[in-house]
C-alpha cells in the first residue's frame, strides 16, 4: 500500500506541470530541455521529501513497511534522488542556456551570480552529492562511523537549502495558488513528522521511562550485559526483537548514541543489553557506573514476532545476532529452532538461559560453532543441512540475524533450500 501512495504521490507533484502546459508549446529543442528538467525538479522535491520522511523514524512507517524494507528504500530512494537532483541541474543549465545562447557553465555562473536563491540550490546539490558519495560502502567503511552519520545528517540541510529557489523561481509554484499551497503544506508535514519522530516522541520517551544503568556483567571474554532499570517499564510497549539508539551519559560517551537490541522480553522490571565488545566505544561499556543516566531512543524494528506467518520458526544466529533471538525466543510459540553460529565456544553467549528455554518452550537448539569453512558449520550452513536439520523448513518462518555478511550469505542459502522471501525475516546490525 505505501509503494502505491509513493507512485500516487509522485503522479500528483508532476501533475501541475501537466496542467498548466499548453498541447504544442514545446516547439524547439530548448522549451523541450527545459520542460524535462522542470519536470525532474518536481521529481527531485518529491523525492526529497518522501526520503526525509522515511529518515523520521516515525514508527508508523515501520510498523506499515519492516525495518529491512525501510532501510532498502532509504537507499534506493537516495541514489535515485541524486540522479534526480544533478539531472535537474543539468537540463535545466543546458535549456537555459540555449535560451540565453551561453554553454551551461557560462550559465551557471550567471545563475549563481545574478538570480536570488541559486546559489543555495547549487549549494545543495553539492551537498547531497557529497552524501551520495560518503554512503557508498567501501568510502563509508574507510570513515569514523560517527563523523559519517553527522555528514549524513546533513540531508536535513539540502531540505532547507533547497527551499527558496522552488518557490521564488520554479514555474508551477512561485505563483500563489492551490499548487504553492499544495507544496508548502507538504513540506511543513514533513518536517512536523520528523520534528515529532526525531525530537518530541523521544522527549516524552525519555521523560516517562527515565532510564539508568542498574548492573553491568559480564557474559564471556569480551561480552557484557546491561541491565537498566527505570519508572513504568511495565507500560513499556517492547517487543522481543527490537532495538533502541542508547547514548550512555556520562563518562565521555554522552556525544555518542549505538544501537543495541533488548537480550531478553520484556518483563516490567528491567531491560538488558547484551554487547560484544568490538571497537573504542563498546569498550567503554564495560566501565559504566550504576545509576548513570541512559537516553534511549525506540523502541525500532519489525523483527519482532508479531511478523510471524506461520505457527513454527527456524532462527539463526550469527555471533552476537543472538541477543534479538534469545528475547523472541520468549514470545514466539514453542516448537521452533535454533541454530546459533559462532566461532568458538567463548563466542557462545546467554548458553544457561537458551538451554533453559529450550526446555521450558520445547525448542530444538544447535549450537555449530567452528569457521565457516570448517566441515560442521558448511554442512550445517547448506541448503541440504537445513533441510536435513529441519525437514519441514519450508513451511516455516525464518529469522535470520547477525553482522551484515553472515545475514546476507545465510539469506541466500535459505532462499536457495525453498523458502519463500515472504517468510525470511532480517535484522543485520548495520544502519
Ligand atoms: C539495529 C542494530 C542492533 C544491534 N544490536 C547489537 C547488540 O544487541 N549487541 C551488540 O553487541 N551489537 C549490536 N549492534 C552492533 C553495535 O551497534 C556495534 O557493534 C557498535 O555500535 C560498535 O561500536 P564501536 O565504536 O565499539 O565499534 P567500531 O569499531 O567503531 O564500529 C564497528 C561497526 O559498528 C557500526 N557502528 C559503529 N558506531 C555506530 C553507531 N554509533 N551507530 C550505528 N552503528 C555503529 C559500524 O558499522 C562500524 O563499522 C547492533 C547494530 C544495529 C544496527
Amino acid at each position: 500500500m505505501l509503494v502505491l501512495f509513493f507512485w500516487a504521490g509522485l503522479v500528483l507533484a508532476v501533475l501541475p506541470w501537466w496542467l498548466a502546459t499548453p498541447a504544442g508549446s514545446l516547439s524547439d529543442t530548448g522549451a523541450v530541455t527545459l520542460a524535462a528538467g522542470r519536470i525532474v525538479g518536481l521529481v527531485a522535491g518529491y523525492v526529497m521529501l518522501v526520503q526525509v520522511l522515511l529518515m523520521s523514524r516515525l514508527r508508523l512507517l515501520d510498523r506499515l513497511a519492516g525495518e529491512e524494507l525501510m532501510t532498502r528504500w532509504h537507499r534506493d530512494i537516495g541514489g535515485a534522488l541524486i540522479v534526480a537532483v544533478l539531472g535537474h541541474m543539468a537540463l535545466i543549465l543546458v535549456g537555459y542556456g540555449a535560451l540565453d545562447g551561453f554553454n551551461p557553465l557560462v550559465e551557471a555562473r550567471v545563475l549563481i551570480t545574478g538570480v536570488p536563491d541559486m546559489l543555495t540550490a547549487f549549494l545543495s546539490a553539492g551537498i547531497l552529492t557529497a552524501v551520495g558519495l560518503f554512503s557508498i560502502r567501501a568510502v563509508r567503511n574507510a570513515m569514523p562511523y560517527e563523523l559519517w552519520r553527522w555528514l549524513h545528517m546533513s540531508t536535513y540541510l539540502v531540505l532547507y537549502l533547497s527551499f527558496g529557489h522552488q518557490f521564488s523561481l520554479g514555474q508551477q509554484l512561485f505563483q500563489p495558488g492551490v499548487v504553492r499551497t499544495g507544496w508548502l503544506a507538504a513540506y511543513v508535514g514533513v518536517v512536523v513528522v520528523l520534528a515529532y519522530g526525531r525530537v518530541i516522541a523521544p522527549v516524552f520517551f525519555n521523560l516517562r521511562y527515565r532510564l539508568r544503568v542498574a548492573d553491568v556483567v559480564a557474559e564471556g571474554p569480551d561480552t557484557i550485559s546491561i541491565y537498566l532499570t527505570g519508572r513504568r517499564l511495565d507500560r513499556l510497549k517492547l517487543l522481543g526483537g527490537q532495538w533502541f539508539r542508547f547514548r550512555f551519559m556520562g563518562r565521555g560517551l554522552w556525544w555518542q548514541s549505538h544501537p543495541f537490541s533488548v537480550s531478553a522480553a520484556k518483563n516490567g522490571r528491567w531491560l538488558r543489553l547484551t554487547v560484544k565488545v568490538v571497537g573504542a566505544y563498546t569498550r567503554e561499556l564495560s566501565e559504566l557506573d550504576s545509576g548513570g543516566r541512559v537516553w534511549a531512543i525506540g523502541p525500532r524494528g519489525s523483527f519482532t514476532a508479531a511478523q510471524r506467518t506461520a505457527q513454527r520458526s527456524l532462527l539463526i544466529a550469527g555471533g552476537i545476532g543472538i541477543t534479538p533471538i534469545r528475547a523472541m525466543l520468549e514470545e514466539l510459540p514453542p516448537g521452533a529452532t535454533l541454530i546459533y553460529r559462532a566461532s568458538t565456544p567463548a563466542d557462545v553467549v546467554l548458553q544457561r538461559e537458551i538451554d533453559w528455554l529450550a526446555r521450558a518452550r520445547d525448542l530444538d537448539v544447535w549450537y555449530v560453532i567452528g569457521a565457516r569453512t570448517d566441515p560442521g558449520p558448511r554442512q550445517v550452513m547448506s541448503p541440504n543441512g537445513l533441510r536435513r536439520l529441519v525437514p519441514d523448513l519450508a513451511g516455516r518462518d525464518v529469522w535470520l540475524c547477525g553482522p551484515p555478511g553472515f545475514v546476507e550469505s545465510a539469506h541466500k542459502i535459505v532462499r536457495r533450500s525453498g523458502v519463500p522471501r515472504k517468510k525470511i525475516h532480517l535484522a543485520a546490525f548495520e544502519l
